[in-house]
């Protein structure tokens, strides 16, 4: 299923699960008489489902089975204190969030306000009447599941979220460009380096490679935020890109702040000249980087190799010669390229 269809049926799902939300009722009081008359009061209530718990050392397990969507609750009780309950249900992450109105036998401010503080949510007088009864539980329980709803439909958008992001993960690597900074990506110079190194020792031709770093792009990134460091990132990728100019040559992104340009008929002299022109342009465009001890403007450093390759050969040793050029450009100062030996 798509992402887009599981969206589209998570929305059905909650719509359905707010047409046939029901309320349900637990009453925790251990005066039968009490029962009988919100029984009474309910019974022609067809969307209000009642159940009475008379032991209020069982209430929690009762709560726990029953899933009401609110509790009536007794303070008076003979074995355990109805305020004590209210702490119970609290501590409890399955029942914490269920709205409880207080049951009491009189209008005490003391009571009222210890029960409130200790997270019930209504208070009333036992008993009162009908209306007031069923339009509070309505209100409470409405409430309620207004907010487990809510809270299920974040869950699982976060779930879709995260899905999403592995899938452009996943996209993003089946594709041919690199979704930062629009680029050939890494699979496309890997194919493109292997194939123009067979066609370059079948034709007995050279192929030369530019390996190029960011020169402290992690003090750019850790002063100008990642942001800014993406931003300089697609800058320098779009100047390198348009300072190759031979349609057979490939601009790619190699790594994180690392780029390569790979030139298929072109020797050591030719990709020399290249670097230098490369090197020579991202520092001209002095984007500022206080944080570099090199320039205060950012830099690169290029590593050149040129072979022309030998039939069982790969192309890894061409990347490998390149590799230690950018080593020694970057031991020798930075802002600069080498040559491979
Ligand atoms: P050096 O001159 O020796 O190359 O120093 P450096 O700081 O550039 O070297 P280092 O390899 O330690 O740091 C590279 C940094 O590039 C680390 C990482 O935070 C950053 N980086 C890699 N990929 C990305 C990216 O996609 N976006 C951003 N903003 N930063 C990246
Ligand atoms: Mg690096
Ligand atoms: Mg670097």
């Amino acid at each position: 299923m798509s992402i887009d269809e599981k969206y589209m049926q998570h929305t059905d799902e909650l719509k359905a699960s707010d047409e046939v939300a029901r309320t349900r009722v637990m009453l925790v009081d251990d005066q039968n008489i009490v029962a009988e008359a919100l029984k009474r009061m309910l019974a022609d209530e067809s969307d209000i489902d009642y159940h009475y718990v008379s032991d209020p050392s069982a209430a929690i397990n009762e709560a726990l089975a029953f899933k009401p969507t609110v509790i009536l609750q007794d303070l008076v009780m003979p074995d355990i204190d109805g305020l004590m309950l209210l702490k119970f249900y609290h501590t409890n992450p399955e029942t914490k969030s269920i709205p409880i109105i207080v049951l009491s036998t009189k209008e005490d401010p003391g009571i009222k306000s210890e029960a409130f503080a200790l997270g019930a949510s209504d208070y009333l007088v036992k008993f009162p009447d009908k209306i007031e009864v069923i339009a509070r539980i309505h209100a409470h329980s409405r409430s309620f599941l207004a907010q487990q709803q809510r809270d299920a439909a974040y869950r699982k958008l976060e779930e879709l979220k995260k899905e999403l992001e592995e899938k452009n993960v996943e996209l993003e690597r089946l594709s041919s460009l690199d979704g930062l900074t629009g680029i050939a990506n890494r699979r496309i110079f890997d194919e493109f380096t292997k194939k123009e190194w067979g066609r370059a020792a079948r034709e007995d031709q050279s192929l030369s490679l530019i390996l190029i770093d960011i020169d402290h792009f992690k003090p750019y990134n850790d002063n100008y935020g990642h942001q800014g460091g993406d931003d300089c990132l697609r800058q320098v990728a779009q100047k390198l890109a348009s300072s190759v100019k031979r349609p057979t040559d490939l601009v790619a992104r190699y790594g994180g702040e690392e780029f390569a340009v790979v030139m298929p008929g072109t020797d050591l002299e030719g990709a020399k000249s290249i670097a230098a022109s490369l090197c020579e342009g991202i520092s001209s465009m002095s984007l500022p980087h206080a944080h570099s001890s090199t320039a205060d403007c950012v830099t690169i450093s290029l590593g050149v190799a040129s072979m022309t390759p030998s039939a069982g050969g790969k192309p890894q040793e061409l990347i490998e010669k390149a590799d230690e050029a950018l080593y020694k450009a970057k031991e020798s100062g930075r802002n600069q390229f080498q040559l491979a030996e």
